[in-house]
């Protein structure tokens, strides 16, 4: 009997559309063998596996996760390790499709997100939980199978699922336990997705085909003599005259950048645009469309293939009129408050002026500790007087009215005050007890 290096854990969902992603993989295994993810890598490491060369800076938080899901020298020789180490097969089918296919797959791919359903039913018959890879998928909005959106934080402490320090097993929350297929408040109708609106159909068609094995045949050579066909045919206006717009111009975009730089949605344009499916495309399945193929006339793409408007910003005029702001505000304004006056997202100011961003935090933090303590101070002042002093003697000597009136005079956030009053109650009745 072969003695292996590692646990002898298989990878969940493998050959099937539900493949489990490598980050998962390596928490479950971390979480099995008693250990975080980072000292998992390390042993792997140690026993002769990766090269410290491939490995990347950062393994943990949302880029280490991202890092981890995609494909890249590091993954490729991960994946290899662990199945020496164990003896199961860690490939995953329809990642090293896309890859081979389309020019940077990995901007597609991010950190963890999770439908709770499927966890939910994982837990029910017993089985392993795991993040798929298809969550990973940028495209990938929503469950394909219970139609609901994608979960990205813990609904109990708000956390995103970034730690590779494995304190609980996958499927449960890396910051609190909680199960992360437990949902706080329940479902309802309106977070369905309705069955006829599937934006991400065509990468869910590469994941179900491409999954299986043997089904991944590499038929860009001949993709790329089709598109190229197509292009010819739309210039000469034979077959294709119609080819105008937008599907003209995509066409010439993926001729010139087959292979290289077709991105994407790129791509997926095109094979709308064509009346393809996106999988055929780039297998170029010549049974189903036989060239010379005449494209249909279709003339708009739908809304999640459009192309954005990019916003053009003069950076440094958001920084000199956020700086004026703040040197003008009596009273440190939040970052949203700041975001939403210069008119940017806070994302874009945390991306764009760091440093501005943590000095906007830092003074509205201090500002609510101080304005708490305050605050605190002032309620407890006034719940005193109000169970001591001549000019409140007419009102009943209860909590209940203490609140009613301090409210009235003070306008204190409701619990600061009934904890002041709280407070100088007991302590005045043990006085008079
Ligand atoms: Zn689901
Ligand atoms: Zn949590």
């Amino acid at each position: 009997m072969p003695t292996w290096k590692l646990f002898p854990i298989p990878m969940q969902g493998q050959s099937t559309v539900e493949v489990e992603s490598l980050p998962s993989y390596l928490l479950r295994s971390a979480y099995a063998h008693g250990a975080s993810g980072g000292v998992l890598l390390q042993v792997i490491h140690e026993l002769g596996g990766c090269s410290q060369k491939t490995r990347p800076r950062c393994i943990a938080g949302k880029h280490g996760i991202a890092t981890l899901a995609r494909v890249n020298q590091f993954t490729r020789e991960l994946r290899d390790r662990l199945a020496e180490f164990t003896g199961h097969d860690m490939s995953c089918e329809p990642l090293r499709f896309l890859d081979s296919q389309v020019y940077c797959i990995s901007t597609e791919i991010g950190t963890f997100r999770w439908c709770p359903e499927c966890l939910a039913e994982m837990a029910r018959i017993d089985a392993p939980l795991y993040f798929k890879q298809l969550w990973h998928m940028t495209a990938v909005g929503h469950c394909p199978v219970h139609r609901v959106r994608l979960s990205e934080c813990c609904e109990f402490c708000g956390s995103k699922q970034h730690s590779l320090k494995a304190k609980h097993p996958v499927g449960y929350c890396a910051e609190c336990g909680e199960p992360l297929f437990n949902r706080r408040t329940p479902l309802s109708t309106k977070d369905i997705q309705p069955s006829w609106e599937c934006p991400s159909h065509d990468v869910l068609e590469i994941f179900e085909k491409a999954a299986r094995p043997g089904m991944t045949v590499s038929g860009w050579l001949e993709a790329r003599s089709f598109i190229h066909s197509m292009a010819v045919s739309a210039d000469h206006g034979r077959r294709n005259s119609h080819i105008t717009g937008e599907l003209r111009e995509l066409l010439y975009e993926c001729r010139r950048n087959w292979r290289d730089n077709c991105r994407l949605i790129s791509l997926r344009r095109l094979a709308y645009l064509m009346n393809m499916s996106l999988y055929d495309l780039l297998t170029c399945s010549s049974t189903a469309y036989p060239l010379p193929y005449s494209a249909p006339e279709l003339k708009s793409l739908p809304e999640h293939l459009r192309r954005r408007k990019k916003t053009v910003r003069n950076h440094k005029y958001v920084y000199q009129k956020l700086v004026l702001y703040l040197e003008g505000q009596q009273i440190p304004p939040s970052l949203k408050q700041a975001a939403r006056f210069a008119q940017v997202s806070p994302g874009y100011l945390e991306y764009r002026f760091p440093s501005l961003v943590r000095r906007i935090v830092e003074c509205y933090q201090a500002y609510r500790s101080q304005t708490a303590l305050v605050n605190r101070y002032r309620a407890q002042a006034a719940a005193l007087k109000f169970f001591t002093k001549e000019r409140y003697a007419d009102h009943i000597q209860s909590r209940k009215e203490a609140y009613r009136v301090l409210k009235e005079e003070t306008g204190l956030p409701k619990w600061v005050l009934k904890n002041a009053i709280q407070t100088a109650y007991r302590v005045l009745q043990v006085g008079a007890g």
